[in-house]
């Protein structure tokens, strides 16, 4: 069953991509960031990413496990939030999502692999939906708190 649900998350990831992402993509805010250069992570992220900002990496810590950590201002349940340019505040995976990887589908969520809300590494992170998500969650048995 959890099988099916993540091969329709990452069938979802793919038809975005072969789209060729313009469709979907959202008007490009007045920055001069590019985003379509890189509509997919297909090697490892690169810690420092010039496309996300020096005040992002500062806040963030790689630990042993491999997880890079949000260490900065984080919302009750562990996920890490930034203010971002002149956007709302944010939450910092799916920050990085979003520059590193493309726009965020709406109605998927940014969901960890590695059950460690704060962290902000891109190929620990997976598109999915909020079943998803739960699912995921209690597969897992999350129920620690990170405070
Ligand atoms: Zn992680």
């Amino acid at each position: 069953m959890e099988a099916n649900l993540k091969l329709m998350c990452g069938t979802m990831v793919v038809s975005e991509l072969d789209s060729g992402g313009s469709a979907i993509n959202a008007p490009p805010p007045d920055t001069e960031r590019s985003l379509s250069m890189q509509p997919q992570f297909t090697i490892s992220p690169l810690f420092g990413d010039p496309r996300l900002p020096v005040h992002f990496w500062a806040r963030v810590r790689v630990l042993e496990n491999g997880c890079w950590e949000w260490i900065g201002a984080q919302i009750p349940k562990g996920y890490g939030q930034i203010r971002y340019i002149k956007r709302r505040q944010i939450l910092t995976h799916r920050l990085a999502w979003e520059e590193l990887s493309g726009p965020i589908p709406d109605g998927l969520y940014v969901c960890h692999h590695c059950d460690n809300p704060p962290c902000v590494r891109l190929d620990h992170l997976f598109l999915g939906t909020q079943a998803d998500n739960m699912e995921d969650m209690m597969l897992k048995g999350r129920g620690r708190s990170y405070d």
